[in-house]
C-alpha cells in the first residue's frame, strides 16, 4: 500500500489518503499538547506506545463483536483504517468521578460513579470542545435520536470491555474519549484508544499511568508511557526500548 496526499493533521496524529479506496493510513507522531494546546512537546518514541497500546485494543475489541476502523499496522506508528466519515463528538464515559468532571461539578476525585456516566462534547477546538446534551445533538443534526442511542450502547459495550481487560492488568479505568464515524450504514469506532485518550490509575499505587503525568507535571512522560504500553499489550519486549528523552519545543529551548 502506498501512501499518498495528506488529508489532515491534527495535534498528535497525521491522515493520509492510500492508493486503495476506502483505506486511509493514520500516523501516530511523537507531539503531545494538553490544555486545549496549551502545553505542547515532541516526547521521542510516544507515537509508537500509543499507535501500539491502540491497535492492541482495537484487535481485542473486534474479537469481541465491536466494529473499530482498525485494519493493520504498516509499522510502528502507522495504522491502516476504514475511511469513515466521522461524527463531530466526542463521547467520554466515566466510571470514577476525576479531571473535568471534579473541577465542574461538586465531586470528590475518586468517587465510583455507577452506573458510569457518559458525557459528550462537540469536537470543535475553535470553540474548545463545548459538553452537548442528546437534545442539542439533535437539533444541531449531528446524530438522530436512533444514532445517539447506537453510539451510546456502543460506548458502554466498550468501556466495559476495556475495563476488564486493564483490570487484568492491574489498571483502573477511570474515563475515557472515543469518536465515532460511519462507513455506510455502519457505526466504526474510530480515532484511538491509547494514553492519550484515557484515564488510568494504578489499581496499587493510584499512581497516574497516562496523559495527566504530562498534564501535570507527575514525572517522566515516556517512561510511564513505555511501562503502561508493555502493561496493557503484555508484551515485555516493548518495555526493553529505550526510554525516550524528551525533546525540548522551539518555545521552552529559547
Ligand atoms: O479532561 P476530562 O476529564 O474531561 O477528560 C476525560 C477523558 O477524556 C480523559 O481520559 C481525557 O484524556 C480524555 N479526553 C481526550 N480528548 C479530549 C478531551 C478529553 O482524549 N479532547
Amino acid at each position: 500500500m502506498k501512501q499518498k496526499k495528506l488529508l489532515y493533521t491534527g495535534k498528535a496524529k497525521s491522515v493520509y489518503r492510500t492508493d486503495v479506496k476506502g483505506k486511509l493510513i493514520v500516523e501516530f507522531r511523537d507531539d503531545i499538547t494538553a490544555f486545549d494546546g496549551g502545553k505542547k512537546d515532541t516526547l521521542r518514541n510516544k507515537g509508537s506506545y500509543n499507535a501500539g497500546v491502540s491497535a492492541f485494543i482495537f484487535s481485542c475489541l473486534e474479537k469481541n463483536g465491536v466494529k473499530t476502523h482498525f485494519l493493520e499496522m504498516l509499522d510502528e506508528k502507522r495504522m491502516v483504517v476504514r475511511e469513515l466519515s466521522m461524527i463531530p463528538l466526542e463521547v467520554i464515559v466515566r466510571n470514577l468521578a476525576a479531571g473535568s468532571i471534579v473541577r465542574n461539578y461538586p465531586f470528590k476525585e475518586g468517587t465510583p460513579l455507577k452506573p458510569p456516566v457518559i458525557v459528550i462534547d462537540y469536537k470543535d477546538d475553535s470553540r474548545h470542545d463545548p459538553m452537548l446534551n442528546d437534545d442539542l445533538i439533535v437539533a444541531l443534526r449531528i446524530a438522530t435520536p436512533a444514532g445517539l442511542k447506537k453510539i451510546k450502547t456502543i460506548a458502554l459495550r466498550v468501556n466495559a470491555l476495556l475495563s476488564g481487560l486493564l483490570a487484568k492488568q492491574g489498571i483502573t479505568l477511570v474515563d475515557f474519549k472515543m469518536e465515532f464515524g460511519w462507513q455506510g450504514k455502519t457505526i466504526y469506532l474510530g480515532d484511538e484508544i491509547s494514553m492519550d485518550s484515557m484515564r488510568l490509575w494504578d489499581k496499587k499505587t493510584g499512581e497516574s499511568l497516562d496523559k495527566d503525568v504530562y498534564r501535570f507535571n507527575k514525572g517522566d512522560v515516556m517512561a510511564t508511557y513505555n511501562r503502561v504500553a508493555a502493561r496493557i499489550t503484555k508484551t515485555p519486549g516493548v518495555a526493553k526500548k529505550t526510554v525516550a528523552t524528551p525533546r525540548k519545543t522551539r518555545k521552552q529551548a529559547r
